[in-house]
């Protein structure tokens, strides 16, 4: 199975790609991990892309296509795969129509007070790119990461003035893509504003019934 996962930022896509992933033999990319990965390890891609994340502005089309058509084109793929966080703009669905045939489009929905709820209390682990919360999942020691002992740390593009903006990006840029793939008869709703296993057990649900 093929899937987009489209939804605001904390809408949990991230957390919920990671756990669908085995469930459905489907590798998870995530845009945004691969990025901050490339930032981490100080590569050319990283330091091009560094200042544009942490200010929650979108890296350019040309790049982030490009970084997933050579994603695409991996054996790994070949049958299966989640995309969180690609596309994000119009002209990046486009391009990827080009390369993939996409199944189904997930959008995950999630009323705005909940997203910033979330963005603001999220830590993420610097070794395993797990996402834990403040409040509503810390880790034990609230500094390490319980999975892989990594350090957490919070996104410079989840303290507030970035958040405003990646929430204004998205309605302006991503949003449109909702009405895109649900003319193309692609698009399913989940409801993803309760606790994250929840969500879960809807997204089954629903992919079970395609
Ligand atoms: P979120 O929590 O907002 O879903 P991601 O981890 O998916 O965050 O992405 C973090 C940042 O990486 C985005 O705010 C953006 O700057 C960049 N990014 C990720 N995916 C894309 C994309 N498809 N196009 C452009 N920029 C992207
Ligand atoms: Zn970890």
């Amino acid at each position: 199975m093929k899937l987009i996962f489209l939804g605001p930022p904390g809408a949990g896509k991230g957390t919920l790609a990671a756990k669908a992933s085995p469930l459905f033999n489907a590798p998870h990319i995530s845009t945004g991990n691969i990025f901050r990965e490339a930032i981490a390890a100080g590569s050319p891609l990283g330091n091009k892309v560094k200042s544009i994340i942490d200010a929650g502005k979108l890296v350019d089309d040309a790049t982030t296509i490009e970084l997933i058509r050579e994603r695409l084109a991996q054996n790994d793929v070949k049958n299966a795969y989640i995309l969180d966080g690609f596309p994000r703009t119009i002209a990046q669905a486009d391009a990827l129509a080009g390369f993939s045939k996409v199944d189904t489009v997930i959008n995950f929905d999630v009323p705005d007070n909940i997203v910033i709820e979330r963005l603001s209390g999220r830590l993420v682990c610097r070794k395993c790119g797990f996402n834990w919360h403040k409040n509503f999942n810390p880790p034990k020691d609230g500094k390490t990461c319980d999975k892989c002992g990594g350090e957490i740390y919070t996104r410079e593009d989840d303290k507030s003035e970035a958040v405003k903006k990646r929430l204004e990006v998205y309605r302006e840029q991503t949003a449109p893509l909702i009405e895109y793939y649900r003319a193309k008869g692609l698009l399913v709703d989940i409801e993803a504003g309760s606790q994250v296993d929840i969500t879960l057990e809807n997204l089954k649900k629903a992919l079970s019934c395609k």
